[in-house]
């Protein structure tokens, strides 16, 4: 599998663009800023395969600004193959964009409409590439972790998009509109620690990590 890191905009989250090298189907998950990066990060991954790539999904962790708000750009660039996805109980703050925005007096409009509305054990996949959605409440209503399985088709390893449920050595945020902390550490015990020690966790935001490091060392989790 190709996976190319873009770190954007002013809160520094990491979108991630997943390319199955077989068919050249990909995903574009967390498009928080700076739509013309992405579009060349996209562009250099089509270089690097020798094939065109087709993004067949937007898609979102959760409904802060900081993961949505290049969604509308892409999708005017990209059409209506890319599907704009997301958890339905984030609804309510991905339509509220343009307030959540305004807060930091940052210019976004209104946001396009949700195409595809994900849930808990759904499996997305792209191309050859398999995807479980993992819903994880607590920092956001529709926080969901993405768990890719491992392939050897494809070359993808086992590894957690956990958008900002779980960061390296840290957790998220439970202080902003509908979060839910309990719950936030029940989901963390139950649907992230709970597997094998060797997947890689990969966050919204700072560096990547192991659900073994994070077990063992994670000072939140302890
Ligand atoms: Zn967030
Ligand atoms: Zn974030």
């Amino acid at each position: 599998m190709l996976e190319r890191k873009v770190v954007v905009g002013p809160f520094q989250c990491n979108c991630r663009i997943l390319v199955c090298p077989n068919t050249g189907h990909a995903m574009v998950l967390d498009p928080g800023d700076e739509s013309q990066k992405i579009l060349r990060e996209i562009e250099k991954a089509e270089a690097d395969l020798k094939k065109k790539i087709q993004v067949k999904y937007l898609m979102h962790t959760h409904g802060h600004l900081d993961h949505i708000a290049a969604t509308k750009d892409l999708k005017a660039k990209l059409g209506a193959e890319a599907v704009i996805a997301i958890h339905g109980d984030d609804e309510p703050l991905y339509q509220q964009l343009k307030m959540q925005a305004g807060l930091f007096g940052l210019p976004y409009g209104d946001p396009d409409p949700i195409e595809k509305r994900i849930e808990h054990e759904e499996r997305i996949t792209l191309g050859d590439l398999k995807l479980d959605v993992v819903h994880t409440p607590g920092h956001s209503p529709g926080s969901v972790c993405l768990r890719l399985h491992q392939d050897s088709a494809t070359g993808a390893s086992e590894k957690l998009y956990t958008g900002d449920t779980l960061f390296y050595l840290s957790v998220g945020r439970t202080d902003l509109w509908g979060a839910d902390g309990d719950l936030m550490f029940k989901m963390i015990r139950s649907r992230i620690l709970t597997l094998d020690g060797d997947t890689k966790v990969c966050p919204g935001h700072g560096p990547d990590s192991t659900i073994g490091t994070e077990k063992k060392q994670n000072p939140f989790l302890s």
